[in-house]
């Protein structure tokens, strides 16, 4: 670098030392606004010069603009910095969903990741929650590029459009540029639980006869064998269950993957999710499911079963290790036959089950975390603005109600501790107790909404703050939580 430059990013302080960069003679740069980051360009010779919007200006003879991180510039980022731009995974064995609920966690993620052989997911947020967040597919798609920006992070993420459930959503998730898409086949899934085997028997007698002549020629003929001595039969009985259960689903996920994600022209990872239904997946299911979405060409990234036990947001596995063991052994048998990996959703602080994941997976899964980097903002809360964690804490119990209309969790707030009689300093072990880890965890949506009486948000600019003003705080401690998974996994430390 020559010609002054370096002498201004000392006088601007260039607090992010990753993000600088250099493109055709300008100079890049983040800089830490007293509330917001900027970009910083020095150097008008170049086209990202030319093309970033902001403020310009001139400093020591040199021409410099001064840029917000706005949507429209991280697509000007990602024309001119390739590794910016999202991408498929296909190259990591483990990869590693990091939905940031509220845009300013990626760069902690980062740092822990960066030393790990394993993909990040950076963007990654279904419908229900860019609705609760007050967020778009664009605005989250942006945050995550500004922060592999800032990180100078070269190995690439993905971003996931999660949970989506119609062509639309699809749609617009791959028009906004997400690699992955996570198809929720739940409202196609046909819950039969409690029916007699006559009301079964009748609705697979509705269904097309040319498709049950199919699915009979291709399940009731022939033992299936994964591995061997690991094989597969369908009686009459399981195969009209499993068609009644799963065969719309099954045809919603093949005309997805026809219509919209085939003609992409660039590789995009695709799960198919059935994880959300109240029975866990059998199998056998998991295996029709699967053998038709492969006779039909869709090419799977990762398939997402509902396992045994429960899987509960932000908090530890509930459920039977061994037989979750011996059921995850089967789901992994079949999806290694077809060649695709296994999804764990929901899969936060599931620290009892990721050994066995690890292990029977040797490594080769899709873990998506459920947003409790939203958790650590939480703790960076209750340790810099403690009035604050109580403020929030008191209208989440007060609002229970509501957010518990978006997620299923046990939390008993009989367990939780009034918050008014505790010590700033025994806030934190809140963190650590289930029900008030649920109780702030479901909450978030209604705590970034809430409104005061003027009609301004009651809490969101002040969470942004908070965590603002104590970025490395809150970069270590999600550094620390996913550390703790990838550990708990088999990943940490497996850089190659
Ligand atoms: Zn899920």
């Amino acid at each position: 670098m020559d010609d002054g430059k370096e002498e201004i990013i000392l006088n601007l302080g260039c607090a992010y030392p990753n993000s600088l960069h250099e493109k055709d003679g300008s100079v890049l740069f983040l800089i830490k606004g007293e509330r917001e980051k900027k970009l910083v360009v020095i150097g008008d010779g170049s086209a990202v010069f030319q093309e970033l919007k902001g403020g310009k200006g001139s400093h020591q003879g040199l021409v410099v603009k001064i840029c917000d991180l706005s949507v429209a510039n991280s697509h000007v980022i990602r024309k001119h910095f390739p590794y910016t731009r999202p991408v498929s995974l296909r190259k990591f064995d483990a990869t590693i969903g990091v939905g940031d609920r509220l845009g300013v966690a990626s760069p902690g993620h980062i740092k822990v990741i960066r030393d790990c052989n394993v993909g990040p997911i950076l963007a990654q947020q279904s419908i229900r929650e860019l609705a609760l967040t007050g967020r778009t597919f664009e605005g989250v798609l942006s945050d995550a590029v500004w922060a592999v920006f800032q990180e100078g992070y070269r190995s690439g993420f993905g971003a996931d459009g999660d949970h989506l459930k119609s062509m639309d959503e699809v749609k617009l998730a791959l028009d906004t540029g997400y690699t992955m898409i996570t198809l929720d086949c739940s409202e196609h899934i046909n819950d039969i639980e409690g029916f007699s085997d006559d009301a079964v028997e009748r609705l697979y007698m509705e269904m097309n006869k040319g498709t049950r002549d199919r699915l009979e020629s291709r399940f009731l003929s022939e033992e299936f064998e994964l591995e061997s001595g690991f094989t597969l039969t369908f009686s009459q009985d399981a195969l009209r269950e499993n068609a009644v259960i799963y065969q719309k689903a099954i045809d919603f996920a093949i005309n997805v993957f026809d219509t919209m994600i085939k003609p992409c022209n660039q590789d995009i990872d695709f799960e198919m999710s059935i994880d959300e239904t109240s029975t866990p997946t059998d199998p056998l299911a998991h295996f029709f499911v699967a053998l038709q979405l492969s006779e039909a060409g869709v090419d799977l990234y990762s398939v997402a079963p509902r396992f045994c036990g429960e899987f509960q947001k932000g908090i530890d596995y509930i459920g039977n290790l061994q037989q979750f063991r011996e059921e995850l052994q089967a789901h992994q048998r079949i999806a290694s036959h077809f060649d695709y990996k296994l999804s764990v959703h929901s899969g936060s602080d599931k620290f009892s089950v990721f050994p066995i994941i690890g292990e029977e997976t040797k490594g080769h899964v899709h873990v998506k975390t459920a947003g409790t980097n939203w958790l650590e903002a939480i703790r960076v809360i209750i340790h810099r603005d403690p009035g604050l964690y109580r403020e929030l804490h008191t209208f989440a119990l007060e609002h229970l109600t509501e957010a518990r209309r978006y997620y299923h969790v046990t939390l008993d707030t009989g367990g939780i501790p009034d918050v008014l009689e505790l010590r700033d300093d025994e806030l934190e072990d809140l963190m650590s107790q289930n029900d008030a880890r649920q109780l702030m965890h479901i909450t978030y949506g209604v705590i970034l909404q809430a409104k005061d009486g003027s009609g301004d948000c009651r809490f969101r600019d002040r969470i942004y703050r908070c965590l603002y003003e104590n970025e490395a705080l809150y970069y270590e401690f999600l550094a620390r939580h996913i550390g703790n998974h990838l550990k708990a996994l088999g990943l940490q430390g497996s850089t190659s």
